[in-house]
């Protein structure tokens, strides 16, 4: 079986803003914790300060975001902040919240990757098994599928086709390692669509958005400045990341077109039950 040494971060870390969705104040503090801990969300607002874990069986919504939910411990928008921890190797952290939402913070996920390598990252005297696959799993939903392939490391394919003409069809093809994440994927933004805001805003959705942590387009232009030409397929990268963290430590070439949380949830719930 293939294995890795578990790690931590070295100390804990704060950082406060508003969330993405629901637009209120939190202040997220992300806490060392102990070999075969988890990545362990806790209400610090609630009575006892209850917790949930990040594991695909807790997850109870995927529209527009990820919801995991463990009696009344409930968080939000989570994928921006577990695709850092995941990416960076970090296998046990308490994340502290004193809301349902992290900080919308930069859009992407750099801030919590900033936050990580700023606290440390320490390697623990145990290990942890890293899924490996012998067959392809995949799940479709009419034309859209995301697919994981055996693959020796972890690398993402997105191809997206939209018929807006400053986006049209764009592919990300990307082997994801600690540098390659934190330089080409983790400042990508949220993509939204003038069209789309006040649609959004009556589902109580996107209060905390602007042109600066997302990138806002209308019918003819991009109303933010773009950090890459491709920062779509690249969020996507990054929002798949944070899904499919809920199995942890995976080898595998995950290739989607058109995915979203909810394949990415339908994928990670798969990829589960292999372990
Ligand atoms: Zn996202």
């Amino acid at each position: 079986m293939l294995e890795r040494n578990q790690n931590t971060i070295g100390t804990s870390i704060s950082f406060c803003g508003n969330g993405l969705h629901s637009g209120l104040p939190v202040k997220l503090t992300l806490c060392p914790a102990p070999i075969d801990r988890g990545i362990v969300f806790r209400r610090t607002d609630l009575d006892g300060s209850p917790e949930v874990e990040a594991k695909s069986k807790f997850i109870t919504n995927t529209l527009r975001a990820t919801t995991l939910e463990k009696g009344n411990a409930k968080v939000f928008t989570v994928e921006h902040l577990l695709s850092a921890l995941f990416a960076l190797h970090i296998d046990n952290c308490i994340i502290e919240m004193d809301s349902p939402e992290p900080p919308v913070a930069d859009g992407g996920a750099l801030t919590f990757a900033q936050m990580i390598n700023d606290a440390g990252i320490v390697k623990q005297e145990k290990n942890i098994s890293i899924l490996t696959l012998s067959t392809v799993e995949s799940v479709y939903d009419g034309n859209k599928f995301i697919a994981a392939l055996p693959y020796d490391g972890l690398r993402i394919t997105f191809t997206s086709i939209n018929n807006h003409p400053l986006l049209g069809t764009q592919m990300k093809d990307i082997i994801i390692n600690p540098e390659s994440y934190v330089k080409e994927i983790a400042p990508a933004r949220t993509i939204g669509f003038t069209w789309e805001l006040d649609a959004l805003r009556k589902m109580s959705l996107g209060k905390g958005g602007t042109l600066d942590n997302a990138v806002v387009y209308s019918e003819t232009e991009c109303l933010s400045k773009l950090k890459f030409p491709d920062e779509l397929v690249r969020h996507k990268i990054l929002d798949i990341l944070g899904d499919i963290s809920l199995v942890g430590p995976i080898h595998a070439h995950i290739i989607s077109v058109l995915g979203s949380h909810k394949l990415n949830a339908a994928l990670s719930g798969k990829l589960q039950l292999l372990k």
